[in-house]
C-alpha cells in the first residue's frame, strides 16, 4: 500500500505571503496540464493500492465542474479500493454546493481550507477573498452534504497583529467546529508580495507567545497536540501528512511535486512548460540507510509524541540512544521520553529547528 499526492497549481486569486509553486488559473492552461498529469500517472505509477490521497495545490477548488470530473476520471486510474482518507484542498471562493457534491460522488473524505483568518485589514493584507459569513455557510454545507472531517488552516503572527486579534480568530475558528486545525506562524519568503512590500515579520517572543496561547485554547478544547502546527480531535489526525512524519513511502505527482519511493526521493519541475512537454522529474536522490535514519528523526521529532524506540529498533536494527546527540539532548533535556517514546520536550517544541538541524 501506498500513498500520493496530486498537485493542482491553479489559483484564482494570489495570496500576498505565498511561495507555494502557484499560477493563476487560466482557463486554457488547464487541459493540458491534466493531460500531461495523466500522462506522469500512466507512466509512473506501479498499480499498488493507495491507502491515502491528497490533492493540493495551487487550490483544487478553483477548477470547473468539467474540469474537476476530468481529474477526478486521471485519480481513478489509482487504485482507490482500498483508500482510508482522500483529502482535496479548497478555497471559500470557489467551493460550491455542486463542486461538494462531486468531491462527495468521487470518494474525497476529508475537505483541507484555507482560511487563514477572519479579520478583514488582514484578509485584504493577505490578499484572501472570503468573509466570514461565506465560510460558515460553506462548512455547514460541507457537513450538510456528509463530510465530517474536516481540516482549516489558520495563519497567525500576522504584521501589527496583537494577542487580541488572535483572541478573536481563535473564537471564530473553534465556533466552525471541525475536527483538525492547521496552525502556521507567517514567514515572509522572498519573492512573495509582502516581501516587495517590505512588511516585516513580527517579534519572535510575541509570536511564541501565539504559538503559546493557541495550544493553550484548542487543547482545552479537546484537540490533540500532535505535530508542530496541528491540532485534531482524537482519531482525527491526518493520515496523509503522517505517511510523511512517519518517513513512509508515497507518490507525488503534478508540477513541482515530490515522492519518496524504494529508496528514491524526487522532485518534479516547476516549470509548466517542461511539465507538458513530459519532462516531470528534475531530480532524484538515492536514500542511503544513513539518510534514511536522519530523515527518520528530522521527520518523526516533528511529532509530539517523538520516535517510538521499539518501532525505531525494528527498523533501523540499533537502538535510538546509540544514534549520535540522542544521548546529550536527553541530558539537556531539550529530548525527554516516558517508557515508549523519546520526543522533543514542551519547552523546546517551539524551537524545534534547533534540534532537528543537529541531524543533518
Ligand atoms: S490559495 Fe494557497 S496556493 Fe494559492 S496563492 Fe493562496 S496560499 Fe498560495
Amino acid at each position: 500500500m501506498k500513498s500520493a499526492y496530486i498537485h493542482i497549481p491553479f489559483c484564482d486569486n494570489i495570496c500576498s505571503y505565498c511561495d507555494f509553486c502557484k499560477m493563476k488559473y487560466t482557463k486554457e492552461w488547464i487541459d493540458e496540464y491534466l493531460n500531461s498529469l495523466k500522462n506522469e500517472i500512466e507512466t509512473f505509477y506501479k498499480g499498488e493500492k493507495i491507502r491515502t490521497l491528497y490533492i493540493g495545490g495551487g487550490t483544487p477548488s478553483s477548477l470547473s465542474i468539467e474540469e474537476l470530473t476530468k481529474l477526478f476520471e486521471i485519480v481513478n486510474l489509482l487504485n482507490l479500493e482500498c483508500v482510508e482518507e482522500f483529502t482535496i484542498e479548497c478555497n471559500i471562493e470557489s467551493l460550491t454546493n455542486e463542486k461538494l457534491i462531486l468531491f462527495k460522488k468521487n470518494n474525497v473524505n476529508r475537505l483541507s481550507i484555507g482560511i487563514q483568518t477572519f479579520n478583514e485589514k488582514f484578509l485584504s493584507l493577505l490578499n484572501r477573498k472570503h468573509t466570514k459569513t461565506e465560510v460558515k455557510e460553506k462548512i455547514d454545507m460541507a457537513k450538510f452534504i456528509g463530510f465530517d472531517n474536516i481540516n482549516v488552516d489558520l495563519m497567525y503572527a500576522l504584521p501589527n497583529e496583537t494577542l487580541e486579534d488572535l483572541e478573536y480568530d481563535v473564537d471564530e475558528f473553534l465556533k466552525l467546529n471541525v475536527n483538525h486545525i492547521s496552525c502556521y506562524s507567517l514567514m515572509i519568503e522572498p519573492h512573495t508580495k509582502l516581501f516587495i512590500d517590505k512588511i516585516e515579520n513580527i517579534d519572535e517572543d510575541l509570536d511564541y507567545e501565539m504559538y503559546k496561547y493557541i495550544e493553550k485554547r484548542l487543547t482545552n478544547r479537546d484537540f490533540i497536540h500532535y505535530e508542530i502546527s496541528n491540532y485534531a480531535k482524537p482519531n482525527h489526525e491526518s493520515k496523509h501528512n503522517l505517511v510523511y512524519w512517519n518517513n513512509d513511502y508515497y507518490y507525488g505527482f503534478g508540477l513541482s511535486a515530490s515522492g519518496y519511493l524504494e529508496n528514491y526521493r524526487y522532485d518534479n519541475t516547476r516549470n509548466l512548460k517542461k511539465y507538458n512537454s513530459h519532462n516531470f522529474i528534475e531530480n532524484i536522490t538515492k536514500i542511503t540507510d544513513e539518510d534514511r535514519l536522519k530523515y527518520e528523526l528530522i521527520l518523526g521529532f516533528r511529532k509530539i509524541r517523538g520516535i517510538n524506540k521499539e518501532e525505531f529498533k525494528n527498523k533501523f536494527n540499533i537502538s535510538i540512544y546509540d544514534v549520535p546527540n540522542i544521548k546529550e539532548l536527553l541530558k539537556s533535556k531539550m529530548l525527554v521520553e516516558d517508557e515508549c517514546n523519546i520526543f522533543i520536550s514542551d519547552e523546546w517544541i517551539y524551537r524545534s529547528n534547533e534540534i532537528l538541524v543537529k541531524f543533518i
